[in-house]
């Protein structure tokens, strides 16, 4: 038997749950009252509990019995057995349970957070995370998604604070000089979704949507920046109970930001907890991709609150059914809410880093088994959350809106307050579509991997064949290779200056198209959609090349995204990737830059520090144009997404081309705005900041860091901090690791700090160092979602002599992020050592011959 699964013969079905956090002392205590079905006679109970100490257990039932048992908790497995000397009878039974626990630093199970009130006085508050497997740090549970009950819970706490739990306040009272806080029984929901907040916390007046208020709550000081929260708050949760047909399941709704916050937000029922910047924002001062994140987190939590918390998946082999779902609805509300952020377009981006993890050998499928705490975890990545939204897109499309929409409704009707597995999904899609869903999306969902769609021409014949992606070679008997998918694919034609449209499922290895009379070029991956990549034969490319304009900036993204992962795969010549660029000098869609730039990124960690002037003069020769064209101005009228692109245009040139007009400009700007002299656009000064870091010495440091102290925002606090790991002197850098441990960053920002600074090529070496000597220090201290983002970072260390000791440092402190995330990392680390090895003398020809232009 599983040792991380608990037993079904006794169920809970409510929690009546009082907890009494103490702020001064950072403890709390707690009795619970659980009502139990017990199925069968039995001896023993086992429940989940860890970091708690139980204080006193029993068990009653209604004709007065009551059996004392013993306690045992068993810290490795994280449960608490309870071993009774008679057999508990089968029927409904309450078990009464005492404890008390620690509020602790590391961000999960029931914490504390640390602020600073407008007067500077250090605050802290108490809040909970328990997903994935974090309830049982704050009181004994069955703690797995499909153990549903009903929670009551109260509160008691220091009267001058408040308190947020999932449902509405019932009853409050002061007893023995404690406020006494009840709330309504919640509806049948998992552990992981339960949530208390207790401090100083303030609230914006509720928006109603139907007859539920949405609040956005804040630590004092902020209330300011949550209006644009709110808004997109009010118009998902009403998009939602349209598309879903079904309304809100609870009684109100809060949004709550909370200082210290290790993920980026949690969907508790009721109660949504955030990160402050993917909540507060002042959206007059904030750069385009700052306010798309609020409205991103924001519209996905909120679906959630059907997908997730209404309808959960039964175990966490199927988180991608809350997850996929939330990511796919997030996208469909934010395009409605904003038209002109054009969300689908965007998207590709994150469909293009889904494609980046399951072109690896040691990818996994969207469903994939999971035992212990720490891989469930590890479930948390972009192959459940991006592939799993560019499946559904895709199926999406297919299907049709109307008939996807249908079938996603009686889904939700069905298992209401219940638990599903996959297959639930599939039946009620296959019900609204009339045909067997299974067949087209099981090779996408519970196989790991996609397709690579290559297309040629042959005589009068276009032909299109399937192989599975892979940046690696596979070995020859790799039965992996051979596999096929079923895929939905979408072609455009051009011919006689005449486009036309053929849909096909491509289910063989081959397949043959008539090449039309006239025939111009051929696109495949129409619109986007498809979860695959497209390689082209030379002669096919240079015909779409010629007129990129004709294709739509998803189109033109996805070109140049293949045709990158078809480099570092090597399957093109880096020289012939190096050439495509050159057609997109011309470019205007951001998403299409956002590739770009990132591959030139890429190049400079594995170039000879000797080319690195070459390389930044083609970076100024790739985009100096468009950045020249678009100015340092914003212009009346023009789309929010010209002002990012203009942001990041600069920040490009700024840095990575190391272009010293632009630095001087930058500078003077900067000086202009702190007078107050000039009215600078958030997306330009954003990219200000990160260029004089880029050229900043120790003043200009200080100053940054001052400005991280005093920020107003989070995200201004935020721009200010990532800058510091943007300098280029070893000492400065240093200043910035020492940092990350003294307890100046906060743990939920430290970990990326060092991640960039990994990443950074005037850091890598010092942040591998620092890591290295400091690994046992940064696991007690950042939470564990923190060290697994963290360690990302080693991809960056793209030199032979880096890799291996990489590996080793991993392998002798036998470090396991959960999951299958090292073995990613470390083979992302490999593509980029063995993309050098292969390339650095083309490269390298190639860049001097840009340095002496
Ligand atoms: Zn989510």
């Amino acid at each position: 038997m599983d040792p991380y699964r608990l037993p079904r013969h006794v169920l809970p079905t409510h929690y009546d749950l009082r907890l009494e956090p103490d702020l001064q002392t950072c403890s709390f205590s707690g009795q619970e009252t659980v009502t139990l079905t017990v199925c069968e006679a039995t001896r023993e109970i086992l429940l989940n509990a860890i970091e708690l100490t139980i204080l006193s257990a029993s068990l009653v039932n209604d004709a007065g019995q009551k059996l004392v048992p013993v306690v045992q908790l068993e810290e490795a497995t994280e449960r608490c057995l309870l071993m009774f000397s008679t057999p508990v009878a089968p029927g409904t039974w309450k078990l009464q349970l005492a404890f008390q626990g620690t509020l602790n630093s590391k961000l999960r199970g029931f914490y504390r957070s640390q602020y600073k009130d407008p007067s500077g006085a250090v605050r802290l508050l108490a809040a909970t995370q328990f997903e994935a497997t974090d309830a049982r740090r704050a009181f004994p549970c069955w703690d797995e998604p499909d153990f549903k009950a009903v929670f009551a819970p109260t509160l008691a706490f220091a009267p001058e604070l408040t308190a947020v739990s999932n449902t509405a306040i019932v009853g409050e009272t002061i007893q023995d000089g404690k406020k006494i806080v009840r709330f309504a029984d919640t509806i049948p929901m998992s552990t992981y979704l339960v949530a208390f907040i207790v401090g100083e916390l303030e609230a914006t007046e509720p928006t109603f949507i139907g007859r539920t208020p949405l609040r956005v709550w804040c630590v004092p000081g902020k209330r300011r920046l949550a209006r644009f929260g709110q808004e997109i708050g009010a118009f998902s949760l009403g998009l939602y109970e349209q598309y879903y047909g079904r309304a809100y399941p609870g009684d109100k709704l809060d949004l709550l930001a909370i200082p210290d916050f290790a993920a980026g937000a949690m969907e508790n029922f009721g109660a949504i907890t955030f990160r402050e910047t993917a909540l507060l924002v002042d959206d007059q001062a904030a750069t385009h991709a700052e306010q798309e994140r609020v409205a991103d987190v924001v519209a996905h939590e909120n679906a959630h609150m059907w997908f997730g918390d209404l309808v959960t998946m039964a175990w966490w082999n199927g988180l991608w059914l809350n997850e996929a779902f939330a990511t796919f609805m997030e996208m469909l509300a934010v395009d409605a809410w904003k038209p002109e952020w054009q969300r689908w377009t965007t998207f590709g981006v994150s469909r293009a880093a889904a494609l980046a993890v399951d072109g690896l050998h040691s990818t996994r499928p969207i469903e994939y088994p999971v035992a212990a705490p720490h891989d469930a975890d590890a479930m948390f990545d972009v192959l459940t959350y991006e592939k799993g939204a560019s499946v559904l897109r895709m199926l999406e499309q297919y299907l049709g809106p109307e008939v996807f929409r249908a079938g996603v409704r009686a889904y939700l009707q069905r298992h209401a307050f219940g638990n599903t597995e996959t297959g639930d999904l599939w039946r009620a899609l296959g019900d609204a579509a009339k045909q067997p869903i299974p067949e087209i999306l099981d090779g996408w969902v519970f196989r790991s991997g996609y397709p690579l769609l290559s297309v040629r021409l042959e005589g009068d014949r276009l032909v299109l064949t399937q192989q599975r992606f892979a940046y690696l070679p596979f070995d020859a008997d790799d039965e992996e290779r051979k596999q096929r998918w079923r895929v939905p694919v979408q072609v455009r034609l051009t011919a006689n200056g005449k486009t036309s449209t053929q849909r096909l499922l491509l289910e063989e290895t081959e397949t043959r198209l008539d090449r039309p009379a006239g025939f111009e070029s051929v696109l495949v991956n129409e619109q986007g959609h498809g979860f695959y990549r497209v390689h082209y034969a030379t002669d096919l490319l240079e015909r779409l090349l010629r007129v990129p304009d004709d294709l739509a900036p998803i189109e033109r993204f996805n070109l140049v995204n293949d045709c990158w992962a078809a480099t570092l795969a090597g399957l093109m010549p880096l020289q012939a990737y190096l050439e495509v660029t050159a057609h997109f000098r011309a470019e205007r869609d951001k998403n299409v830059w956002t590739v770009l730039t990132s591959s030139l990124v890429a190049l400079n960690r594995i170039i000879r520090t000797e080319d690195r002037p070459g390389l930044e003069a083609l970076v100024r020769d790739r985009a100096g144009a468009a950045g020249a064209e678009l100015g340092w101005l914003a212009r009346p009228g023009e789309s929010e997404l010209t002002r990012q692109l203009r942001g990041d245009l600069l920040r490009t040139l700024g840095t990575l081309g190391n272009d010293q007009d632009i630095q001087a400009k930058a500078a003077e700007l900067y000086a202009a705005h702190l007078h107050g002299s000039a009215a600078v656009d958030a997306n330009v000064l954003a990219a200000v900041i990160a260029i004089l870091a880029h050229t900043g010495g120790a003043e200009r440091y200080d100053e940054f860091w001052r400005r991280f102290r005093s920020a107003t925002t989070p995200q201004e606090e935020q721009r200010y901090l990532y800058a510091l790991a943007g300098f280029r002197e070893a000492e400065l850098l240093e200043n910035t690791l020492a940092k990350t441990l003294s307890g100046d960053v906060r743990t939920q920002d430290a970990p990326f700090v060092v991640q960039k600074l990994l990443m950074s090529v005037y850091g890598r070496d010092l942040a591998w160092r620092f890591l290295k000597d400091h690994w046992d220090e940064m696991n007690r201290t950042f939470p564990t979602t923190g060290i697994r983002r963290m360690c990302d970072g080693v991809v960056g260390l793209a030199t032979p002599e880096y890799e291996r000791d990489v590996r080793n440092f991993f392998e002798q402190r036998r470090i396991d992020l959960g999951g299958k995330t090292l073995q990613q990392y470390l083979e992302q680390l490999h593509i980029a050592v063995r993309l050098r090895q292969r390339e650095e003398r083309v490269l390298h020809e190639y860049l001097v011959s840009f340095a002496q232009a």
